[in-house]
């Protein structure tokens, strides 16, 4: 890679999380004390109508953000180039296969990350989350092939829409794929109830929870990919 090639990449990176952070902050507000409430009601940001609690959501690859929409929208502009419907299924990964080796080489700080095939930096990367939000993980092309090996399932990751998340803090580790907008919930979720230096009670309670929620929803990838 020519230097500028690799100066772009760079630039491509620092933007996305830039983006991520962004994105984050937008994620579910502190319910500490003082807090402000919560609106009740969240809006469709294509025609505004309010949406429930529970609704889709949509990439829009020009600005590069994530959309709230209603099922009118998202039926009407699915076929939108503009507009991209983030992933669709949560699969449980109960057979994943990561050793130690293979992790670290993905140098990660803590055991909780989530990896996306991303056509911004035409690459994988990968976040975790931290107190500022999410932090980036220069990955390279050897460490995520090495994992593609051991779990053929992720190459059909669908890029931009899709993310693997992966919980090596909890025994068993747990992995999925789950929609993109899930993964920013997360990152938010994290920053809003970080404390401290380890992240307290983000660490603790919100991820166990986050990942329940996950569980609950989705469907065992070996039952349903033989
Ligand atoms: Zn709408
Ligand atoms: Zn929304």
């Amino acid at each position: 890679m020519s230097n500028l090639d690799a100066m772009v990449a760079a630039r491509k990176r620092a933007e996305m999380v830039a983006r991520m952070r962004n994105l984050a902050k937008a994620g579910p507000p502190s319910r500490g004390a003082g807090a402000p409430p919560r609106s009740s009601q969240e809006r469709c940001d294509i025609c505004h109508t309010t949406v429930p609690e529970d609704h889709r959501h949509m990439l829009h690859l020009v600005d590069r953000r994530i959309v709230c929409s209603c099922e009118a929208c998202w039926a009407l502009y699915s076929g939108n180039p503009e507009y991209r419907p983030t992933g669709m299924r949560t699969l449980w990964l109960d057979q994943f296969e990561c050793d130690e080796p293979t992790w670290a080489g993905f140098r990660i700080p803590i055991g909780l990350a989530f990896f996306m095939r991303s056509t911004v930096t035409e690459s994988v990367v990968a976040f975790y989350p931290s107190p500022v939000g999410a932090t980036e993980s220069e990955l390279t092309l050897e460490s995520w092939d090495a994992l593609v090996a051991c779990n053929p399932v992720l190459e059909h990751l669908d890029t931009d829409a899709e993310a693997l998340v992966a919980n090596r803090l909890s025994d068993p580790a747990q992995y999925a794929i789950v929609p993109i907008d899930h993964c920013y919930a997360l990152v938010g979720l994290i920053k809003s109830r970080w404390e401290g230096i380890s992240g307290g009670s983000a660490i603790e309670q919100a991820v166990p929870e986050f990942f329940a929620g996950i569980r609950a929803r989705s469907v065992n990838a070996s039952e349903v990919l033989r």
